[in-house]
């Protein structure tokens, strides 16, 4: 039998563009994915301690995209959840982004006085400066010194052990997701819309996929399925050098190990996130029962180790956002937008774009509209 669609990837952008084909077109769709499960890097399931977590790190869900939201709410509810990470420097706790409370943790009353007035004076209360920005322009000699000591103790060695590259080396993108904050607001994120799917992300999934015209085969990597489908179009989320064969060479990737560890105390730390910049070879470490909610006796929390990405040995977690890797990619785009007819890409593997699951949601939704229905 012929299928309308083959999708292969189940993640976010899979999932969606399935979703937005079966109903909204009535059209059939097979998503492979090679796996054993849906959700991509957002899936997640209870470990043996019955602990929901999340087994590619901590997923928190945030956007400022009224219609996102309200899209994903026609299959979930929402547990609303405003993250908080704290980054250990010198010993202290800090909050991060690093704001007006990280400033006066840090220094004498004050000093800290001094330096608040002078940031408000020259950028203005309530905005976001990215720390690259502030290194560039700090006007004066005290906002010099904040300037250096946020990146040495923030940013210089967490981007070190994050990408193995330094901060000036990557797109100014990159650390500016975590800008200076000249406000009190503790929050890691500031997006209207913010939460964790209520029943969690798996759930979610699950509805999004439930259409009788969807159908999906797990455990089966693209290539065993080369010739033996008949579709009549293709939409790819994995790697786009993959793909292709890495004809213009490979596309780099940074991966992670997470080692997930369960204590019988009811809590390991304060907030959901701890940000480790300096210290250990992992750069954080997030208890999943402040994401979830969950009240229970005991608690499970992972530490993310960074590596090197080795095709068949871990998996391609980040993009790599560089103007090298820019330029590279620029070739495998060009290629597929000669191929459109036959082939789509998204998603964060797909676009080698370092999305947020609401960007890759957003990405699905206007191919969706823009390509797909116009065909
Ligand atoms: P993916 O989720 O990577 O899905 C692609 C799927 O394609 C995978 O399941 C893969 O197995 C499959 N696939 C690939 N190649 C093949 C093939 N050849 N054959 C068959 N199947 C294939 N975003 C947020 O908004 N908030 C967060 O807090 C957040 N935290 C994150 C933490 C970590 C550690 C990571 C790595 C990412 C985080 N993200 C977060 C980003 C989020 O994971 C992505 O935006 C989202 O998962 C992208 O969805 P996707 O479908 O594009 O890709
Ligand atoms: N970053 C940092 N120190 C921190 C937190 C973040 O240097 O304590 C930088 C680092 O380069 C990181 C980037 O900011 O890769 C983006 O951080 P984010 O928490 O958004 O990363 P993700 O959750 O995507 O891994």
């Amino acid at each position: 039998m012929k299928i309308d669609w083959l999708i292969v990837g189940a993640g976010f952008s899979g999932c969606v563009l399935a979703e937005r084909i079966a109903s909204q077109l009535g059209q059939t769709v097979l998503i492979v994915e090679q796996r054993s499960h849906i959700g991509g890097n957002a899936y997640d399931d209870y470990d043996e301690h019955g602990i929901l977590i999340h087994h590619y790190g901590p997923h928190i869900f945030h956007t400022n995209a009224h219609y996102i939201w309200d899209y994903l709410s026609q299959f979930t509810q929402w547990r609303i959840y405003h993250h908080q990470v704290l980054a250990l420097v010198e010993g202290k706790p800090i909050p991060i982004p690093f704001n007006f409370n990280s400033l006066y943790q840090l220094f004498p009353t004050r000093y800290a006085d001094k330096l608040t007035h002078q940031l408000i004076q020259h950028y203005g209360l309530n905005t976001k400066i990215p720390i690259l920005k502030i290194l560039e322009t700090a006007p004066t000699p005290d906002l010099k010194f904040l300037a250096d000591y946020i990146y040495q103790n923030l940013f210089h060695h967490y981007t070190l052990k994050q990408w193995g590259i330094k901060p000036e080396a990557l797109s100014p993108g990159v650390t500016a997701r975590v800008p200076i904050h000249l406000s009190r607001d503790n929050r890691y994120f500031q997006d209207q819309y913010q939460g964790l799917p209520k029943l969690g992300y798996t759930k979610l999934f699950n509805n999004l996929i439930k259409h009788p015209a969807i159908k999906l085969l797990l455990n089966t990597p693209y290539q065993e399925l080369i010739g033996q489908i008949d579709y009549r179009h293709l939409i790819f989320t994995g790697p786009i050098d993959e793909y292709f064969s890495y004809q213009f060479g490979e596309l780099p990737y940074r991966s992670l190990h997470f080692n997930f560890i369960h204590t019988p105390d009811h809590q390991h730390q304060p907030v959901a996130t701890l940000n480790y910049p300096n210290d250990y070879q992992f750069t954080r470490i997030t208890e999943f029962k402040h994401l979830t909610g969950q009240q229970m006796q005991g608690s499970t929390y992972v530490e993310e180790y960074p590596q090197t990405y080795q095709p068949g040995h871990n998996l391609p977690y980040y993009p790599i956002p560089q103007e090298e890797t820019r330029e590279l990619y620029r070739k495998y785009a060009n290629l597929a937008e000669s191929l459109k007819h036959q082939i789509l890409f998204a998603g964060r593997l797909g676009d080698y774009q370092y999305y947020n699951m609401d960007q890759a949601v957003a990405r699905a939704l206007t191919l969706f509209k823009t390509v797909i229905c116009q065909n």
